[in-house]
């Protein structure tokens, strides 16, 4: 009988599948109360101003046309009397770089303000809330709405908010494209079916973009599409300006009857009433501390102040504070990062200024013939060129030619010209020398034109006179 030998199992334990994490989070809808107060009032302020501008500009004249017209066939840009080429795009950069700084300085000093008061993302989105209010009344009926069936006062509602966010975005889309069309010839030409295929995508564009994002995108586009929410947080220290609620005070959390000596039963100010959740267009809750999603916007700041007015606390359980101030320690606002910032920039405005005020209002380009020259019957060389004259000044005005540069120059071609504003000329010239007054082959010249309605007014370009090897 054969003994067995006793085995023994050692397959190494299976490894328990593993947790499977799923990185979509499906968007809860956010129902935000509205609310009064001092910081929504300086945000309603600051959003009449921006679309007064954006919307009021587009139908300003100044010197015969568009105010603000960016006229992109003719590559000319209009902005209040100054007409900007491509040459001066060098302008444009340099305003961006300063606007960027500005940014920067900002976000240093106080945090996400411009996400809060001044972006065209809130602000537009802050317009739809008020639309979703006046259509679908306010957060609890708005919240009982979508719970209901649909009916046909629910379907009239739900249309009326349609139907007033399309208008805004196509309000919106009309108006940017007016920057780049004129917007008193397109109108009528919309209006008759005449206007051009492009004009009409890019206002439909334009409306449905404004549409999704004020009207269905909302905070999405604050927390995950726009970048500057990304990199901003790390312009922020500790004596940046962040809206915080202050857990020494608010803490232990809960409610309470009004007047009771809630310190007794061991309670802090906050008497969780989550206001400031329901006010807060990203749906964060401010009391988990600074979070990413916080734009700055203020809105639980006014209602928390109304909460504690009705309780009798003191105002400012939530605020405008600093991390220095929330741990006990002093603020301090002025700072060298601060003051770098700001040395920059008033430093980059000035020469952008200066750029600006002492800018030719005439810009000159000289094209040599491809031919490199010539002998005329006098023996004298010729070359020729094409002078390209720019009046980039609001008004006509008349230019004088003159070229030097070689001993016994003689000029041929017009010597006065007149340009419209903003026109550009093209005028053909001859230059011929005797070539024995030629010191080389290859020579230097220089054209000068000046206008005698504007002596502030000239500017000069260098070229080559070619000609035969001499002496
Ligand atoms: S609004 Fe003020 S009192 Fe109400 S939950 Fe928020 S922090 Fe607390
Ligand atoms: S937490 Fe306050 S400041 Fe931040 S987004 Fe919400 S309401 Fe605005």
């Amino acid at each position: 009988m054969s003994e067995q030998i006793p085995v023994q199992d050692v397959t190494p334990p299976r490894p328990k599948p593993a947790e499977t994490v799923d990185l979509y989070a499906s968007r809860e809808k956010i129902y935000t109360r509205a609310f009064t107060g001092l910081f929504r009032n300086l945000r309603m302020a600051g959003g009449a101003f921006l679309f007064l501008l954006y919307f009021g500009t587009v139908w300003i004249n100044w010197g015969g046309h568009q105010a603000v017209w960016w006229d992109l066939p003719e590559r000319k840009f209009y902005i209040f009397g100054a007409t900007f080429w491509p040459q001066d795009f060098v302008l444009l950069s340099a305003l961006l770089i300063i606007a960027a700084f500005g940014l920067f300085f900002i976000t240093v000093f106080a945090g996400r303000v411009w996400c809060g008061y001044t972006c065209p993302q809130s602000v537009w989105t802050w317009v739809f809330m008020w639309c979703e209010k006046v259509t679908e009344g306010d957060r609890n009926q708005r919240m009982k709405l979508d719970k209901t069936p649909m009916s046909g006062a629910k379907l009239m509602r739900k249309t009326a908010k349609h139907g007033l966010w399309l208008l805004i975005g196509l309000a919106t889309g009309l108006t940017f494209v007016g920057y780049f069309y004129p917007i008193r010839d397109l109108i009528p030409q919309l209006l008759t079916f005449q206007a051009d295929e492009w004009a009409v995508f890019w206002i439909g564009f334009f409306t449905l973009a404004t549409y999704g994002n004020a009207g269905w995108l909302r905070e999405q586009v604050c927390i995950y599409m726009c970048p500057y929410a990304r990199f901003q947080s790390v312009m922020f220290d500790k004596d940046t300006l962040i809206v915080s609620y202050d857990p020494r005070r608010g803490e232990k959390r809960g409610p309470r009857k009004k007047g009771i000596d809630y310190k007794a039963q061991g309670l802090g100010d906050c008497i969780d009433c989550t206001m400031c959740v329901q006010v807060c267009p990203t749906g964060i809750d401010i009391r988990d501390g600074l979070q990413i999603e916080c734009i700055g916007c203020a809105a639980c700041i006014d209602a928390c102040d109304t909460i504690m007015d009705k309780m009798n606390y003191p105002r400012g359980l939530i605020s405008y504070t600093t991390e220095h101030n929330l741990s006990g320690q002093q603020t301090q606002l002025v700072r060298p990062r601060l003051i770098g910032y700001a040395m920059a920039l008033v430093a980059m405005m000035s020469v952008l200024a200066y750029a600006i005020a002492t800018r030719s209002l005439v810009e000159l380009d000289v094209l040599k013939d491809r031919v490199l020259y010539r002998e005329n019957e006098q023996g004298r060389i010729e070359n020729v060129y094409t002078l390209k004259i720019m009046n980039k000044a609001q008004r006509d005005l008349t230019f004088v030619i003159q070229a030097d540069g070689l001993e016994g120059l003689v000029y041929e071609g017009k010597q006065e010209v007149h340009a419209s504003a903003g026109e550009v000329l093209s005028i053909p010239v001859e230059l011929s020398v005797d070539p024995e007054k030629m010191p080389s082959s290859t020579n230097q010249v220089r054209f000068q034109i000046r206008s005698p309605d504007d002596e502030s007014i000239h500017t000069d370009a260098e070229s080559r006179f070619i000609g035969p090897s001499v002496r």
